[in-house]
């Protein structure tokens, strides 16, 4: 079956749909030139021998500078990265009514800049930064554009800590509310739409489970095959950046005419976008 064919099957289960949700990881966000940082095809982590050695709670402990060393040339590619059409799908998708929740492993924080608004950032996020001795936690920005400037690791205002980005790193737990969240989600949903995820990385990548055990449908689009596809309603190997647009295309409205729905998805995708002065639409 055509590509064209799979993705009108999965309109038609997006239109029967009345709790669809989708769960998303870094194959979402490659199309905006960033890299997969655990694919070892990937040059961050060639770089360090093995990623555990750096990217670990452990490791951050023993050696946060390595820590922050490793992390400089990826923050600099998510820095510079925009929200490609993927992500202003889900956006889009959200704004209509058709998508209830996006839950996703990525940090680089894409989808809130393309306007998703019911977010589950399972793996944290770079929004904020963490004091990991007394959880102090502030606005990551400034911070972190002071490290990339003149590399200076920030530091707890508390009790001069070095502070985290609030993403979980190898032997962390997941946020516990987010997380709970997350899994409601999933199991409240008749519809999930696995967007870039191979789903390795557990628990998240078992959340589909959560929502077939309860009989929703799923629709997997990922380049690489997962642990679920034989339980796949519609597999779609192909860039999440060109299927999703068309997925969401039959549920946009067609002609903008002033206080129409359309407006208010177009404000809906910009308004977070405007205070970074990024206010490319991916459509
Ligand atoms: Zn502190």
């Amino acid at each position: 079956m055509s590509t064209d064919a799979q993705i009108d099957r999965a309109v038609e289960l997006l239109r029967q749909a009345r709790h669809a949700v989708a769960l998303t990881g870094a194959g979402i966000s490659t199309p905006s030139g960033i890299p997969d940082y655990r694919s070892p095809k990937s040059g961050l982590w060639e770089k360090a021998a093995d990623m555990m050695e750096v990217a670990s709670i452990y490791a951050f402990r023993h050696n946060p500078q390595a820590f922050y060393d490793w992390l400089r040339p990826l923050l600099r590619v998510i820095l510079d990265a925009r929200p490609n059409p993927a992500h202003y799908a889900l956006a889009q998708l959200e704004a209509t009514g058709c998508l209830k929740a996006v839950i996703t492993q990525n940090i680089d924080l894409l989808h809130e800049r393309a306007g998703s608004q019911n977010l589950y950032e399972v793996h944290g996020h770079l929004r904020e930064v963490v004091c990991p001795a007394c959880h102090y936690t502030l606005p990551a920005a400034d911070l972190m554009d002071e490290f990339m400037a003149r590399g200076t690791i920030p530091r707890c205002i508390r009790c001069h800590h070095i502070m985290k980005p609030n993403v979980v790193l190898f032997g962390e737990l997941l946020p516990w509310a987010t997380m709970k969240a997350a899994q409601m989600h999933a199991r409240a949903a008749d519809l999930v739409i696995v967007a870039g995820s191979s789903l390795e990385v557990a628990p998240a990548g078992d959340l589909p489970e959560l929502a077939l055990d309860n009989g929703a449908r799923l629709v997997i689009i990922n380049f690489m095959e997962t642990h679920l596809d034989h339980r796949a309603d519609i597999i779609i190997r192909a860039d999440v950046a060109d299927v999703l647009p068309q997925l969401a295309r039959p549920f946009l409205p067609s002609r903008p005419e002033t206080g129409s729905a359309t407006d208010r998805i177009t404000l809906g995708a910009i308004g977070k976008i405007s205070s970074s002065g990024d206010v490319r639409m991916g459509e």
